[in-house]
């Protein structure tokens, strides 16, 4: 077994007892397998091990590998910052973008959807705990932008993503996830339900899964540390 099989196996180890511990449904979190900086032959490794969804940071990066990877017909997540000038080929070429903050990408991503593939599944990135540098949206704003979703057909929204600073203890970690889901329920009783909650990372995905995630976005635990010398 290859190292990147192994270290998968141990990841869907960690999610599943921590499903058990904070009694969460079995198999009722998703891995996303965060690819970013990885070569293909990473992703080869993972798919060969049963792994079919990978998130992506970098657009130039990532349409390289979905060209390399095509045959494999494997399942495209966009979770980086959404520059202006890369929306086309994020709609073109993903099948779920997590990293949504604004209302301008919502219709340029809307607009530029092929008509020939399904809707594009959509997060709203949430600041939680208001950084001042942190891309997201305030919990203030979501509502209103949940309900002019019905505007913009070629989108399909799934829930909210957070990006928290990272926090040592797990008591600190599990804060933020927290009132994501918290945030999520006063929506669900206000008539806006979702299902994903995307939050949880290589170092904090058990205080993610006790506060309800149900897809937790895991690099460092599956491919090894990242080497971004090579990245523009
Ligand atoms: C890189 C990245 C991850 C994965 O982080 P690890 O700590 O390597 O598991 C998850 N989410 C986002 C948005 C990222 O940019």
């Amino acid at each position: 077994m290859s190292a990147i099989q192994s270290r998968l196996n141990a990841v869907r180890q960690r999610i599943r007892q921590a499903e058990q511990t904070y009694r969460r449904e079995a198999g009722s979190v998703q891995l996303l397998a965060v690819s970013k900086t990885r070569p293909a032959e990473d992703i080869r490794q993972a798919v060969a091990a049963g792994q079919r969804c990978f998130g992506e940071s970098y657009i130039q990066e990532a349409l390289d590998k979905i060209g390399q990877l095509r045959d494999l017909g494997l399942e495209w997540h966009f979770i980086g910052r959404i520059q202006g000038n890369k929306t086309r080929a994020i709609a073109e070429n993903f099948d779920w973008v997590h990293s949504i903050d604004t209302l301008r990408q919502i219709r340029r991503l809307n607009d530029q959807r092929p008509a020939r593939l399904a809707p594009l599944k959509i997060c709203l990135q949430i600041k939680i705990d208001d950084e001042e540098s942190k891309s997201g949206i305030s919990p203030g704003e979501v509502r209103g932008l949940i309900e002019a979703m019905p505007e913009y057909p070629r989108l399909a929204l799934q829930g909210l993503m957070t990006l928290p600073a990272p926090a040592a203890q797990l008591d600190a970690q599990r804060l933020p996830f927290r009132r994501l889901r918290q945030l999520r329920d006063e929506l669900a009783t206000a008539g806006l339900p979702l299902t994903t909650l995307s939050m949880g990372m290589t170092d904090d995905l058990e205080a993610a899964i006790a506060e309800g995630a149900t897809l937790v976005r895991i690099g460092t635990a599956i491919f090894g540390p990242r080497d971004y010398s090579g990245q523009t």
